[in-house]
């Protein structure tokens, strides 16, 4: 089973890039399962036709201990496996437990192996890069790391964190950073700038996806590219990185 991390600044693309990934791996004939790690529980939004699926600890705070696999998994496009992990309750916090709850969650109910998922991948928040959220960075959770980046400066400071996260748990054989998503804003000499801060951060850029309208107008009926517009050239740009990982 391999397990991956997407990370990268808030509103930067990366739930658009990972259930496009998800849904591309899974037309690869991959059995996929994507945990959603951010409070704003979008993550499998377009997988599950538009719509938001509880997440395991608002399921755990309401049910207690009488949680089963279909109250936290859902069966989204093609038979990816979708699930929320929830986030921290506004203005009270979680005391960097939240997440680390909701994988303990999943791995009480042997999550992974009734499922047998090939492939995990982690969608997760990385403005801030506190105890909660490096989590799947850390204990095994995911070991491959790639980050989602424009060449927007706040995207890029963001992008620098994580990196520096990732390198900080390096030494203790927990994951490693695969390269940068370039996810393009369009903004003056973006490819540059990215490819410099790769080269800061000893990395490069993995990926790149051209910013396309298409994304919006299948997100507005509630799907992926991949499945709206399967034959598109963004399509195509997604089932590439899905190969790329593949490989
Ligand atoms: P995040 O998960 O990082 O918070 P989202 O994936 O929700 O960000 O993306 C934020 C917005 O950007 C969405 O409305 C999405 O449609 C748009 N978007 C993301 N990637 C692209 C792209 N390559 N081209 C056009 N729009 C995009
Ligand atoms: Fe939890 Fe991190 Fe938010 Fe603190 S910053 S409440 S540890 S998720
Ligand atoms: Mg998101």
């Amino acid at each position: 089973m391999r397990k991956l991390a997407i990370y990268g600044k808030g509103g930067i693309g990366k739930s658009t890039t990972t259930s496009n990934l998800s849904a591309a791996l899974s037309m690869l004939g991959l059995k996929v399962m994507q945990i959603g790690c951010d409070p704003k529980a979008d993550s499998t939004k377009n997988l599950m036709g538009g719509n938001f699926i509880p997440t395991v600890l608002e399921v755990m705070n309401k049910k207690g201990d009488n949680i089963t696999l279909e109250d936290i998994v859902f069966e989204g496009f093609n038979g990816v496996l979708c699930v929320e992990a929830g986030g921290p309750t506004p203005g009270v916090g979680c005391a960097g437990r939240g997440i680390i709850a909701a994988f303990e969650k999943l791995a009480e109910l042997n999550a992974f192996e009734v499922y047998q998922p090939d492939i995990v991948i982690y969608d997760v928040l990385g403005d801030v890069v506190c105890g909660g959220f490096s989590m799947p960075i850390r204990n095994g959770y995911a070991d491959e790391v790639y980050i989602v980046t424009s060449g927007e400066m706040m995207s890029m400071y963001a992008a620098s964190n994580i990196s520096t996260a990732v390198n900080q748990f390096k030494n203790r054989g927990y994951a490693s950073l695969k390269g940068l998503i370039l996810n393009a804003k369009n903004v003056e000499n973006e490819y540059e700038l990215v490819q410099k801060l790769a080269t800061e951060i000893n990395s490069t850029i993995y990926h790149y996806i051209p910013r396309d309208k298409v994304v919006q107008l299948s997100e507005n009926d509630g799907k992926t590219v991949i499945e709206k517009e399967s034959s598109c050239e963004m399509a195509n740009v997604y089932l590439e990185l899905a190969k790329k990982i593949i490989a």
